[in-house]
């Protein structure tokens, strides 16, 4: 099911499709995901002060040393989940809300957890306010995921760990796919990870840079 959000709001129309040409430019082909790059207001998942940015294809400060991730990084490891068809997405590193919301209009159900309570707050409100119904929010340590609501089909972590918590290839549904930076706290390799029953394929792509997944098993 693909929930339908018209986002259009304040900011205007070119810029949204500058960065979406930007995004096209850059290798992102999902028409779907596109789309709902293009329409989902970036510039209230930011402060205020920082929102004629909000288009910019950049990283942003959130607040509590954290960042809104980068457009292009958002629409490449979506498209890299939906190459899987997921009905059921989970998220560790809610951050802002924004790859929540970019998700929610993809799939059936996000589950995101995060270890800051006060962002988990400013995003339960922010979805709210935009109409994403789908998305369930857990003031957690995201490195032990969240068992009792999965397995998931496809787990997507934003933040990073030196190597993956064996708890979240648990919850990776059979045929599921997890996307993720793996590496130091200086630079980590996007990798997707495949699970066939209790084997995991990973193939590794571009090399990012993401905060460290923190907590117990991170
Ligand atoms: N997805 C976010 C967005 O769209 O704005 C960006 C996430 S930010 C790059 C990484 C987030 O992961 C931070 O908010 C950080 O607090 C969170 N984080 C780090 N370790 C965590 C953990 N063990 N459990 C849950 N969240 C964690």
């Amino acid at each position: 099911m693909r929930k339908q959000y018209d986002g259009i709001g304040m900011t205007s129309q070119r810029t949204r499709d500058r960065l979406v040409q930007r995004l096209k430019d850059k290798g992102i082909s999902n028409p779907a995901v596109l789309e709902v790059m293009r329409k989902t207001p970036r510039h209230l998942f930011v402060d205020e002060a920082l929102s004629s940015r909000a288009y910019e294809d950049t990283a942003l400060p959130i607040g509590y040393g954290q960042t809104i991730s980068q457009p292009y990084i958002v629409a490449r490891m979506t498209e890299e989940i939906m190459k899987g068809n997921p009905k059921t997405v989970l998220e560790v590193g809610t951050g802002s809300g924004y790859q929540a919301a970019i998700l929610a209009q993809l799939v059936e159900k996000v589950f995101t957890v995060e270890r800051i309570d006060p962002l988990l707050r400013q995003v339960r409100q922010r979805l709210r306010s935009l109409g994403l119904h789908n998305v369930q929010l857990k003031h957690s340590d995201g490195s032990i995921g969240w068992a009792s609501k999965g397995p998931f089909d496809a787990i997507l972590l934003t933040a990073a760990p030196e190597q993956i918590p064996t708890a979240l290839l648990e919850q990776l549904a059979d045929g599921g796919r997890m996307v993720a930076p793996i590496g130091s706290a200086r630079e980590q390799r996007l990798a997707v990870i495949t699970r066939r029953g209790n084997v995991c394929e990973q193939e590794n792509l571009e090399l990012v840079s993401f905060v460290p997944l923190l907590g117990g098993l991170g």
